[in-house]
């Protein structure tokens, strides 16, 4: 393929990328398009469907760009009020966004120290037995009610007679057919596939319903992520 002009690139680092390089010196691609984000799909699904072999670069895990999302739930530390409303991005399972190897910069010391301690919570997804859930609201004579859309209400989760953390959003996800949350759990209850207990209210009386943290995205089809061959 002819050389790709590098000015066609956002920013140098795509053009200087080792798949970049790779690529373009093979004539088994008529176009490489550097971001996956909607735009540069578009643009690669319709050069491919005109017959030319497109190659897409993404630097990010996942296709979209800023379409796309990320599940987390924190209040930024502008508006926390008090300490424990501030959010380590170990916490939040950003940790591999954190370079450590940058020069000095604000926070350094606070993230190499989360880093090597570890943090007390984890930012986590929830869940919610819904069989469970019926069963309850069976005894009020009521019909479960799903949320019809998040809240954002916190609620208490609980290992037995402990609180060990709190969920964040509650919603039920049409998609899925189950209801989740979002949650803050103390890191040594927070491993994947632990079976906790998350207060919900029916009549304005407490209740607790099992909630198994699962491992998020919640919604992660193969073809998210897929390569067509
Ligand atoms: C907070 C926010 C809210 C918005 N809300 C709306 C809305 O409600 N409605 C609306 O129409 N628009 C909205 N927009 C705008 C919309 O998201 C953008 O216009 C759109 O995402 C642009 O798409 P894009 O494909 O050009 O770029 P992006 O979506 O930015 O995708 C670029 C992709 O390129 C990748 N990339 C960048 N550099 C490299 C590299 N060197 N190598 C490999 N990959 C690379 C990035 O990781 C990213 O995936 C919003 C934007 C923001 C930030």
């Amino acid at each position: 393929m002819p050389a790709v002009p590098r000015h066609l690139a956002r920013d140098d680092s795509a053009t200087r990328s080792p798949e970049f390089m790779a690529a373009s010196n093979n004539s088994k691609y008529d176009v490489i398009v550097i971001g996956g984000g909607h735009n540069g799909l578009v643009n690669a699904a319709y050069l491919a469907r005109a017959g030319k072999k497109v190659l897409v670069l993404e630097r990010r895990y996942v296709l979209g760009g800023a379409a796309c999302t990320e599940e987390v739930d924190y209040t930024s530390s502008k508006k926390a009020l008090i300490p424990s409303q501030k959010y380590s991005p170990f916490e939040l399972g950003f940790g591999k966004m954190v370079h450590l190897n940058k020069e000095n910069f604000i926070g350094k010391a606070t993230l190499e120290h989360d880093q090597k301690q570890g943090v007390a919570r984890q930012f986590v997804g929830l869940e919610i037995d819904w069989t469970e859930v019926e069963a309850r609201y069976e005894t009020f004579g009521l019909t479960p009610a799903a949320p019809s859309q998040a809240s954002r209400v916190a609620v208490p989760v609980y290992c037995g007679e402990k609180q060990v953390g709190k969920a964040t959003s509650t919603t039920w996800s049409p998609v899925l057919k189950k209801m989740i949350a979002l949650a803050s759990i103390e890191t040594s209850h927070a491993k994947i596939g632990t079976r906790l207990q998350m207060e919900i209210t029916i009549e304005a009386i407490r209740q607790k319903v099992t909630a198994k943290i699962v491992k998020m995205p919640f919604f992660n089809p193969g073809r998210k992520t897929a390569v067509p061959v």
